[in-house]
């Protein structure tokens, strides 16, 4: 879709009945986000080593059969079952031996057997491996010991792909494993969509910047620090725009540059209601945004739309607001940016909480928890202690959020809540 329909969202001539911009519920907000974002189409071909995290631009098909021959998935003796019977006690000659990498040239004949390591490419005649404890060894004759099944221990080309078949498709996130498997295939430079730029600055008038002394009233930028942090775990080229005091001018220069620079801009503060916040003034101004309150906490203001083709984030000021709103809204939003056309969402889980919860209904919660094993290893959760918007600390202790949804009110502890784990995220 287009700015087009956000503007319609925006004039309220979208046609859905139940859009409050005053009360928007998580899950609409998501589903809204959705609808507007157009993903990178440019791409290029790069080093299978540096594509950790980039996204495939097309399908892979696979150029060899995986295994690329039949191969022995054992230590132990290759035969062929249709020429023996397969008792106990039925006795072969050993040949030759095999080892992985190794071909045996010649062609087993009846009551013979090649003795063969695991990888080892199947002689010629042979359909079977039995493992070497299988069997008694004397000399160059062996028997067995328990009867084998027929075809057992061995690994067929083209049983993991086979050639030409469609290994990962168009949009899949390139993980350790996959790198793995490309080099199974002997691919080398593999196609991705490029990086996603994503300008982000700071908003306020109160900001000092780290390395400067503090005065009476200021605080230090950690939101640029955060949103450093998080961007770069996502593997997006991050523009650092800094901290922009709450100066119509300056805000309005910065806005227009990152949107001229960046597929995304970021800025966190000034999208409340305070005297001081020109941004609104500004994104109405420039862009086609919307301004929600979103039912829940920590995080409530959000901005959402584009800034000339840019796609544009307004997250709250309060530290742990800014990065509960990065991971339930923009990380997803990103990710389809980025290539990705259905990213898994954050998984869920439900786990006995320790404490009791203080909630109040018609809001979602992301609480702060550490998730533990207890003493009969059963994984239960804690909330991490103060749970103000401010407290940064928080997150800094936390290795999940509590989600409570809007249902949800006060709980004893002991009850069941949903969890979703921050590691390998943070
Ligand atoms: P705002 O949304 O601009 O009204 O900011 C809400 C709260 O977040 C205020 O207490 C700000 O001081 C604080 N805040 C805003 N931006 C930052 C930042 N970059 N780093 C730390 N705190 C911030
Ligand atoms: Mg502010």
């Amino acid at each position: 879709m287009t700015t087009n329909s956000i503007s319609k969202l925006i004039s309220g001539t979208h046609g859905m009945d139940d859009y409050d911009p005053n009360s928007m519920s998580v899950a609409k907000a998501r589903l809204y986000i959705r609808d507007y974002l157009n993903p990178i189409t440019e791409s290029e071909l790069i080093d299978l080593l540096s594509s950790l995290g980039r996204i495939l631009a097309t399908d892979i098909l696979s150029p060899a059969n995986v295994p690329n021959y039949d191969n022995s998935a054992m230590d132990g003796y290759a035969f062929n079952a249709d020429d023996i019977k397969l008792n106990a006690s039925t006795e072969l000659t050993i040949i030759a031996t095999v080892f992985a990498g190794k071909a045996f040239d010649g062609t087993l004949a009846a009551g013979e057997c090649v003795r063969i390591m695991t990888g080892g490419a199947m002689p010629k005649g042979a359909d079977t491996v039995i493992m070497q404890e299988r069997v008694q060894c004397e000399a160059n004759i062996i028997r067995f010991t328990e009867a084998p099944k027929r075809t057992m221990n061995v690994r067929y080309a083209g049983e993991d792909l086979k050639l030409g078949q469609v290994v990962l498709t168009s949009g899949h996130l390139m993980r350790a494993a996959d790198l793995g498997l490309f080099a199974s295939l002997g691919i080398a430079k593999i196609p991705v969509y490029r990086k996603l730029k994503v300008a982000f600055f700071s908003t306020g008038d109160e900001l000092a910047s780290v390395g400067q002394s503090l005065e009476t009233g200021q605080v230090y930028d950690s939101n640029r620090y955060t949103l450093h942090g998080m961007l770069t775990r996502m593997g997006v080229e991050v523009i650092d725009m800094g901290a922009i005091p709450d100066n119509p001018d300056l805000l309005q220069s910065t806005l227009l540059t990152a949107s001229q620079i960046a597929d995304v801009v970021i800025s966190s503060g000034g999208v409340s209601v305070g005297e001081a916040d020109y941004m609104k003034l500004l994104l109405t101004k420039h862009g086609q945004v919307v301004f929600w309150k979103i039912a829940m906490k920590p995080g409530r203001p959000l901005a959402y739309g584009k800034v000339g083709n840019a796609h544009y984030f307004g997250l709250p000021g309060n530290p742990v607001a800014v990065m509960v709103t990065f991971y339930q809204f923009v990380r997803e939003a990103m990710l389809v940016l980025m290539g990705q056309p259905q990213p898994t969402p954050l998984p869920v889980f439900n786990v006995e909480c320790t404490e009791n919860i203080k909630k109040m209904t018609g809001r979602t919660e992301f609480q702060r928890g550490v998730l533990f094993a207890d003493k009969d290893e059963i994984w239960k959760v804690k909330p991490t202690g103060a749970q103000g918007s401010a407290i940064l600390s928080s997150m800094s202790l936390a290795n999940c959020f509590i989600v409570l949804d809007e249902a949800t009110g006060n709980l004893s502890a002991g009850a069941l809540v949903q969890v979703q784990v921050l590691d390998g995220l943070v």
